[in-house]
């Protein structure tokens, strides 16, 4: 049986794009030479997921400004002063918050999708960011005129939107990005926030039916930016017994920066539910080191013994780069270790292979 594996989505955007968005922003050079240069990351990126091995690929999230702000990118009534995640190493990163209605996306994921569409024809998965996540923009005292109802339907639809979309246009299968799971349990112990954010998440999954809901996964990880997580203090069975109750059929969670493996594998096997499939992390998006294909087959053979094969796949720990300007992996590194774990799934499948024929 052929082992899963796919990508989260964002790889290091190339130097020349990044001193391309800095001109950008510098008001240096114009929308068509930025154009130029972010359909040449594009396509780069493209060919060398390919080059992998990868069984599905992404487009890199190359032009996305980071995996969580791209539905606001370009929007009027938006005040900078919005919620702050703080990280481990003391760098912060701010969301805007929203001072008028009606919300609308600026733009949605199959845009994404389709520029990646025309230049590839491998299988493709899009990610998009969560309802939940987006949640935060509304400020917490309110904006006169547009109530949090009316901004709560506007954003459901949207994301419904942002994921239908997608769906109708031949996505392999749809990420939603959730890595305010494991935070929110930092910001309120009392795991209340989590749950109305699980609660407002599955308002938008319950508009799929079972067979789109084959195609939508959720990914979540403790942060990761500039190598640094906001959350990895927080023990997964507080998380996962809550996580799996989501909608959704694809989980994608951080696993090989985890220290207390076995713990987490046994929280796993109590808290997915049948006919979901939990893709682990098996590479380590945060540690420069790049792993070897046996060190990945050795942890998908020890989450066989917990998770039935057909309930597992891998995955990397995070996107390499969520927000465009974080470089502080290279993207040489992150093909390496993307080729690693494809070639370390191929031989943990192997090695089941002869387990099963011995038996
Ligand atoms: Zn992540």
């Amino acid at each position: 049986m052929p082992i899963l594996t796919e990508s989260i989505g964002s790889i290091p955007r190339p130097a020349e794009l990044q001193e391309g968005l800095k001109a950008f922003a510098a008001g240096d050079i114009g929308a068509k030479e930025l154009e130029i240069l972010s359909r040449r990351a594009l396509l780069n990126t493209i060919r060398s997921l390919e080059e992998t091995g990868s069984p599905v690929i992404t487009d890199g999230e190359q032009t996305k400004p980071s995996f969580a702000t791209y539905p606001i990118q370009g929007m009027r009534h938006l005040d900078p002063n919005g919620v702050v995640i703080p990280f481990e190493d003391g760098h912060t990163r701010r969301l805007p918050r929203i001072t008028a209605g009606p919300f609308r996306y600026q733009m949605h994921a199959v845009d994404f999708f389709n520029t990646a569409r025309s230049l590839t024809t491998s299988p493709l998965k899009q990610a998009v960011i969560s309802a939940s996540a987006l949640s935060l923009l509304y400020p917490a005292e309110g904006i006169a005129g547009y109530s949090l109802e009316s901004f709560t339907q506007d954003l459901l639809d949207e994301q419904e939107k942002d994921i239908r979309d997608c769906l109708d246009a031949g996505v392999h299968n749809v990420q939603i990005d959730f890595t305010e799971a494991r935070l929110s349990l930092k910001l309120d112990g009392s795991k209340g926030l989590l749950r109305s954010f699980i609660d407002l998440n599955n308002r938008v999954l319950e508009r799929f039916t079972d067979a789109e809901r084959k195609k939508i996964g959720v990914h979540t990880c403790p942060g990761g930016d500039h190598d640094s997580t906001h959350s990895a203090d927080i023990e997964y069975s507080e998380l996962l017994p809550l996580l799996f109750g989501l909608k959704a059929t694809n989980f994608y969670l951080e696993y090989a920066g985890e220290k207390n493996k076995q713990e987490v594998l046994r929280v796993l096997k109590e808290s997915i539910l049948p006919g979901q499939r939990v893709f682990i992390g098996v590479i380590d998006v945060l540690n420069p080191r790049i792993e070897t294909p046996e060190e990945v087959r050795d942890l998908v053979l020890e989450a066989v013994e917990y998770i039935p094969l057909s309930q597992l796949g891998t995955t990397d720990d995070c996107g390499f780069s969520p927000f465009a300007d974080d470089t502080s992996t290279s993207r040489e590194i992150a093909f390496a270790k993307i080729r690693v774990r494809v070639e370390g799934t191929k031989l943990a499948e192997r090695a089941l292979e002869k387990t099963q024929v011995a038996v």
